[in-house]
């Protein structure tokens, strides 16, 4: 298999994935020849890992069955990916709603800028996007858009196909943080651009609070923001939508101590990231940023989301982790990291401020 010669051609020693640490030569041999009962290969899983050595995981999975079929990598990847010994995943748990530890992070309005937090849901008798059919798209976008489209209340909206959208409507959309990029080397590789756009679209309510991107990576992404860092109001928000949606008549894919499974291995579980845009200009200047966020398990991405840049001193923090923890729990882990970060920028402002009057007095 030439990408198999990719991965492990000499040339690729600088290659520091978890595809490369887990894909042993014995395990490639005892699964290369394996098929999913939808039809997915170890290929489909693993041809983008091989065309981009420099990824960080290098695995995505062809449809639910892989995660079975191709376990004997993938589990490995899982767990040193979200840090867990065990997949004993718990049953979703969304916490107390009516009794909420946390509001809003920033009441000043300075620092956070927006506040979103997004779950994938993937239907579970369709593959995942290297081995879907433009007509199968196109039937999941359909059942997608009748349970949609009775949404009531805070959530009714309309259905927007990217087949019909203008241009100029698209990257509107994209560049006020409403929906996905059209272009990404990694997931290209993973076959996600294939039939572009037919099947694909977005939902939105009027205040564009509550959306759900349909056939990006995930077949369904649903996601609540607003501007500022009112953190409990966005929860509440998608937690709705999640018990509205998964009392409709719609079964997801979800394994017993994997939770809800997703295209990449690095969602399944609650899925949920939650994330702020955040001006930090101080602390992310400081070489320890990273590290820093690190140990707070939060994840850092750029302005416009995972694999672009900060812009002006804003990042996207998020919680790293979605596995081996509750959905509630996967926000406190996040609400905690990012109220640490908002301290620990105060006081390098301050210390700042000091240090600019003692220089004038
Ligand atoms: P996801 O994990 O949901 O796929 P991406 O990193 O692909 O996230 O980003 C998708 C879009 O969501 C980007 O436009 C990104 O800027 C936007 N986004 C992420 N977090 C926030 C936030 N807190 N406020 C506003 N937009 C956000
Ligand atoms: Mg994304």
């Amino acid at each position: 298999m030439d990408l198999w010669e990719c991965l492990v051609n000499p040339s690729s020693e600088e290659c520091k994935s978890l595809l490369k640490k887990h894909l042993t030569p014995e395990r490639f041999e005892k699964l290369k020849e394996r098929e999913t009962k939808y039809g997915g290969t170890l290929a489909d899983c693993i041809r983008s890992g091989c065309k981009n050595l420099y990824c960080e995981v290098g695995i995505f999975t062809c449809d639910p069955h892989g995660y079975t079929i191709f376990a004997d990598v993938i589990d490995d990847v899982i767990k040193d990916y979200h840090k867990v010994d065990k997949l004993d995943h718990p049953e979703p748990d969304l916490g107390d709603l009516e009794n909420l530890t946390f509001g809003n992070l920033d009441p000043s309005g300075k620092y956070i800028v927006s506040t979103r937090i997004r779950v994938g849901r993937n239907y579970d008798n369709y593959g995942f996007p290297p081995i879907l059919t433009k007509d199968q798209r196109l039937a999941m976008e359909a059942t997608t858009k009748e349970v949609l489209l009775n949404f009531t209340g805070d959530l009714a909206g309309t259905y927007h196909s990217l087949e019909t959208m203008s241009q100029e409507e698209q990257q509107d959309l994209i560049q006020n943080h409403y929906m996905f990029r059209v272009e990404d080397s990694l997931l290209g590789a993973a076959s996600i651009f294939n039939d572009w756009p037919s099947g694909r679209g977005i939902f939105f309510n009027n205040d564009k609070t509550f959306l759900v991107w349909v056939n990006e990576e995930d077949h369904l992404r649903l996601i609540s923001m607003q501007k500022g860092g009112d953190l409990g109001a966005v929860y509440k928000r998608l937690c709705t939508a999640i018990k509205t949606i998964e009392g409709s008549d719609v079964q997801f894919a979800k394994r017993k101590g994997l939770g809800y499974l997703t295209f990449c291995p690095t969602n399944l579980g609650t899925t949920l990231r939650a994330s702020v845009l955040i001006k930090i200009p101080h602390l992310s200047a400081q070489p320890d940023f990273g590290k820093f966020c690190e140990n707070l398990h939060l994840q850092i991405r750029g302005f416009h989301g995972t694999r672009t840049k900060g812009v002006d001193g804003i990042y996207d923090l998020s919680n790293k982790r979605r596995l081996g923890l509750t959905e509630f729990h996967a926000v406190e882990e996040m609400r905690r990291g990012v109220e640490i970060c908002l301290t620990r920028e105060k006081e390098l402002e301050a210390a700042q401020k000091r240090k600019a009057q003692k220089r004038k007095a």
